[in-house]
């Protein structure tokens, strides 16, 4: 089949592996260069760990508690927009504790698959940093580590039974050297991490060398179809038949979704990473700080990667330094001896994470559009489960069934 991919993120690349690998030609058009969207700054964490869907009642209440700070982690910035308070009303009421319940397994099923297509792809030769080294959440307050406790309970409950609570010298002797403030931590031994910037370059490579087109700075804009399929995709630099279309566009979908006749709720969720060489505070293990909702991960050699916040905005908004200085700020509150002056913008990094209404992603086919699938709305997400969709993607293209269930994913469910 002649197959068009919207969207060259870890997404739309990881489908473009599969489905090139299926025999299929493969064409992938983005807006840009496809050299720096969300899938390049981001914490790398490929992690199993991650079962709890965005949408929360905790952070439902926090979004309204922080709704006036700027700085705070969790950030919904409050303007007059009809997606945003669809979106949000949306948010507010799947963010019950039984949707956080339900979201778990699905959510670590495709983790699994993920983490293990990424195992295969590193195994294989792809050379993208993957380490195996855990990762751990450390908390300093007495609420944390309550939450802390629950949480491995649930994570061992649903499989991943190497999961372990340290308390303080056990985490000390983690990261010997460091000074920490912290009460301890929970260690997912399930969790690996990688270099997201060279992941997407040597896929890039790899896919260029295996044959796949690639348009770039040729956005998409609209499709023709008739009796439920596309016939022609519209992109900038014309009009294109193809068989199947694949909308893998980030944070972007939601407009594009809405050309094509289909109601997907997505909302941008900006997010900012500092990478600093030559770092002075040498950490071992891939941490998110609890409180401080800051992840940070060694990369390759000397170099760590700080990143964190969860700014719902538009793509418009410019980007805001106070944000970077809150993660910055929080590292210190975790590791007194951390010294890094806050950068410039300029060398501040920031992505559009693609936020669907209930913190499950959107994958699968649509009521309206036979030949489309759809593939984003992986929020914080979109790195671990890359791979992994892109290999459920090829599934349900070919008609075969997909390796887990994906009613939860269902494109459909808010239509
Ligand atoms: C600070 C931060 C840390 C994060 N850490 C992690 C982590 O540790 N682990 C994890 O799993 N996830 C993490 N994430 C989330 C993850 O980065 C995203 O979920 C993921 O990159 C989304 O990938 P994507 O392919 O859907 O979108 P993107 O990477 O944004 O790609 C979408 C592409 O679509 C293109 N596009 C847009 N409009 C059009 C159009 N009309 N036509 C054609 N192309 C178009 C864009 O140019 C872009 O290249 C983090 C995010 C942030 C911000």
């Amino acid at each position: 089949m002649n197959i068009a991919i919207i969207g060259g993120g870890i997404i739309g690349l990881s489908s473009a592996h599969y489905l090139q690998q299926d025999g299929h030609q493969v064409t992938v058009f983005d807006a840009g260069d496809g050299l720096d969207n969300c899938s390049y700054g981001n914490a790398g964490y490929i992690c199993p760990s991650h079962f709890i869907p965005l949408a929360t009642p905790g952070n439902v209440k926090n979004g309204i508690r922080w709704m006036w700070n700027s700085r705070s982690p969790f950030y919904v910035e409050p303007r007059l927009d009809w997606d945003l308070i669809k979106w949000g009303l949306l948010f507010i009421r799947s963010a019950t504790s039984k949707h956080v319940r339900n979201a778990a397994a699905p959510l670590r099923d495709i983790s699994l698959i993920s983490q293990q297509a990424y195992i295969d792809w590193h195994e294989s030769g792809l050379d993208f940093g993957y380490q195996h080294r855990g990762l751990l959440e450390i908390v300093q307050t007495p609420a944390g580590e309550h939450h802390a406790h629950e949480t491995v309970d649930r994570a061992i409950s649903l499989g991943l039974v190497d999961t372990e609570w340290l308390n303080k010298d056990q985490l000390n002797a983690m990261e010997p050297g460091v000074r920490m403030q912290a009460r301890g931590a929970i260690l997912f031994h399930c969790d690996g991490h990688c270099h997201p910037n060279h992941l997407m370059q040597a896929l890039r490579k790899q896919l260029m060398d295996r044959g796949v087109n690639f348009r770039w700075n040729d956005a998409a804009i609209g499709v023709v179809s008739a009796n439920k399929r596309i016939h022609t995709l519209r992109t900038q630099s014309g009009s294109h038949a193809f068989d199947q279309v694949v909308l893998a566009a980030g944070s972007w979908s939601g407009s594009l979704a809405k050309s094509m006749g289909l109601s997907l709720p997505l909302m941008p969720g900006r997010g900012y990473s500092v990478t600093v060489e030559n770092n002075p505070l040498q950490l071992k293990h891939p941490s998110i700080l609890v409180e401080g909702r800051v992840a940070l991960t060694p990369l390759n050699g000397n170099t760590m990667r700080f990143g964190g916040t969860m700014e719902i905005t538009s793509h418009q908004t410019p980007p805001r330094l106070s944000r970077v200085q809150g993660v910055l700020e929080a590292v210190k509150r975790f590791y007194p001896d951390f010294e890094v002056p806050i950068p410039t913008m300029d060398k501040v990094w920031y992505g559009y994470r693609p936020c669907s209404a209930d913190g499950l992603p959107y994958i699968g086919k649509t009521r309206q559009q036979e030949n489309l699938v759809v593939a984003t709305g992986h929020a914080m997400l979109g790195l671990s489960l890359g791979a992994g969709t892109g290999k459920l993607v090829a599934q349900i293209i070919a008609n075969q069934p997909t390796d887990m269930d994906i009613r939860p994913f269902d494109p459909d469910r808010f239509g």
